[in-house]
Parts: C-alpha cells; structure tokens; sequence
C-alpha cells in the first residue's frame, strides 16, 4: 500500500514537470512567432553590423596576399577562377580576375573601392572574366571619379577596350539611377596600361617603386599565350611571387629567389590522364583533345617544388589547381612535391589569407571563408 501512495506521489511529480517543460515550450514557441518579424530584424540587423565591421577592418604594416580565386577553367566547388589580392601597407591590387572572384573579394572583407590597379598575367578567359565585375564593383563601390588601372602586357589595350564597350550600357543605366555624384560617369570602366619586354627571356620591368613597394613584373612561358608574365612584390622586408601560367621556367626561378612565398600555378598530369582516359564517356567532344593539350602549358606540383627548392623560397603555395580537386585526393595531388622541396607547401583552397608582417620572418595562414 505504502509502495502504492510513493509511486503516485512520483507519477503526479512527474505529470506537474511535464506540463511545465510543455507550458514553458507552448510559451517559447508562441513568443517566436509572435516576435518572429523582430526576432528575424535583429539577427539581420546584427549580420549587416558584422559584415561592415569585417570590411573595414585593417591589417598591420606587411604584405598580405589573399587568395580570392585559386582554380582553373574547369568547375571546382572549392575554388573560383584565379585570382590574388595583394595588400602593401595601404595599397591594395588584385592580381588577375578569374571568373567568380569579385564575389569572394567582397566575402573575404577587402574594400574593393580601394584597388589601386588590377594585375593580368596574360589574357586567357580564366584570368579574365570577372574584369567587368570588378571594374563596376570598384568604381560603384567607391564613388570613384577614375577608371580602374589594368596593367598587363601589350593586349591588354584589346582586352579592356572590350570589358569597357560590353559594360558600357550597364554604366549609363546606374547613373541615371543613381545620379552622378554617386557614380560619377568618369570613373566607369577601366584604363589599359601596357607594358613592354625586352626579347630576353628573363626580361623584366619594374612597375612601381615608391613608399617601400616595388612591384616587378617578369616574362614567363606560357606559349602560346605571349607574353605571360608573374609578379613580384616587396614591401618592407616581405616579398612574394605569383607565377600566372607558366610551364617550369627559369625566369621564374630567377625572379622568386629567397621570396618569403612563392604563389606557384600547378597541375596533376597523372590525373588530367584518368580524365583524359575516361573522356570518351563525356558528352564533351573536345575534352579527349583538350585533357592531351593541358599538361604542355602548365607546371606539376613536384616540378613546383624543385622551383622552390631551386630558389630558396620559404614557403610553396600551389594555386591555379587542374584538375578540379576534392580534399580526400590532396595527397594523390600532390604527388612525390615533399620529396623535392622541405620547406611548408600549402595547396590552396579560396579565402586563404596569408599574412607577412613588416619586417619580420613570420608567415600565418588563415581561412577567411
Ligand atoms: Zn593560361
Ligand atoms: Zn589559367
């Protein structure tokens, strides 16, 4: 009887707990949908806060690269078409601008209002077809009054003449929407700085030299895309090296030696070949051929390596990545690169940010996507 009474007391304790854990519940889940508009107000609010927040933030003194773009023309979830920004103490340039990178500039927190000049390599589509978003983005995005620089080699007169006509119509839409104290008609678009080389297959020409910036750009062989060229940038201390296209080169070599990072392109031939193998079940007709023409004009991942070795550069960052590359084959990737090179190699993802202090010796990697 008495074992009776104690189990009745329980259940009635339990029944009094379960209607309270419920009534709170019915109270939760009746207050967020009453409040739901404002609760939703808030989180928004505070997202919008955030991302402004994240935007203007601002490095120390040195030399960041950020890695906005770090694949090839084939479709790669992990990665956009390639592209580099570059911060030296208050200049900001982008190196290159692969189809989708504008999109992660924004995403990855640079003001890209504040590009002094976009960087190309050589004019193949996939380092060039966002020029337009970027172009519109810089200018809208910061009321500016002059047009973008896009230095490059000789054609990118052609290049830029064409990103300028095809945007054309799009500038005159905004201005007469949203008046031209917003966006000035002066500053649509781009203006094409070309550059010359001498026929010396190392050649090079200083672009900029002034504030403790000097930014070099140096021939490298990616026939037939002539002239190809990578870029170097020191700044107080800090350098670094982005290869473009390239097929190993001696220029290169030359012109990375002792960098503290070496941006390198690469590309896997054993696994262009399983692609190359399997061709023939793609609804593509051109792949069997153009999977036998790509490894001619790019660099393996252990021919990267010897390059770094070979140059005494601290640390490898491969980008540029053919072909497209789930994490789980990274090893099969990279192949015997370890065996060639001691130092760190990274193989890049999009929204890698890598940070090299003014005068200092420390490299630090972070993800900002
Ligand atoms: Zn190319
Ligand atoms: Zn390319």
């Amino acid at each position: 009887m008495q074992r009776t009474n104690s189990n009745k007391k329980r259940m009635g304790r339990l029944l009094k707990a379960t209607i309270w854990v419920v009534s709170v519940l019915v109270v939760i889940v009746l207050t967020i949908a009453v409040f739901q508009k404002q609760i939703l107000t808030a989180v928004a609010t505070k997202m919008i806060r955030e991302r402004f927040l994240n935007q203007a933030h601002k490095n120390d003194d040195g030399l960041y690269a950020g890695l906005a773009g770090t694949g090839a023309p084939f479709p790669d979830i992990n990665r956009v078409g390639p592209c580099i920004v570059v911060e030296a103490g208050d200049h900001l340039y982008i190196i290159d601008a692969g189809p989708g990178s504008t999109r992660n500039i924004g995403l990855m927190g640079f003001n890209i209002a504040r590009v002094e000049a976009i960087l190309l390599t050589h004019f193949h589509s996939d380092h060039i077809a966002d020029l337009g978003e970027m172009m519109l983005q810089r200018w809208a995005g910061g009321s500016n009054a002059k047009p973008v620089d896009i230095i490059g080699p000789k054609g990118v007169e052609t290049v830029v003449d064409g990103f300028n006509h095809a945007y054309g119509l799009d500038a005159g839409y905004r201005v007469a929407f949203h008046g031209a104290a917003t966006v000035p008609p002066s500053g649509a678009g781009g203006t094409a700085r070309p550059f010359s080389l001498s026929s010396a297959e190392e050649a090079s020409v200083v672009l900029v030299d002034e504030g403790g910036l000097r930014i070099t750009a140096f021939k490298v062989n990616h026939s037939p895309a002539y002239p190809a060229v990578g870029y170097r940038f020191d700044y107080k201390g800090r350098s670094l090296v982005v290869s473009g296209d390239t097929v190993p080169c001696q220029s290169l070599k030359k012109h990375a030696q002792g960098v503290d990072v070496l941006f390198h392109e690469a590309q896997q031939p054993s696994m262009i070949k399983m692609i190359h193998d399997q061709a023939g079940l793609s609804p593509n007709p051109s792949l069997a051929k153009i999977t036998a023409d790509i490894p001619r004009y790019h660099t393996a991942p252990e021919e990267a390596a010897k390059i770094a070795r070979d140059a005494s550069v601290k640390h490898l960052v491969l980008y540029h990545i053919l072909p497209p590359l789930p994490p789980v084959l990274n090893t099969m990737f990279l192949g015997d690169a370890a065996k060639y090179y001691d130092g760190p190699i990274t193989l890049a993802v999009d929204g890698l940010l890598i940070s090299l202090p003014a005068n200092s010796d420390k490299i630090s990697i972070k993800q900002l996507l």
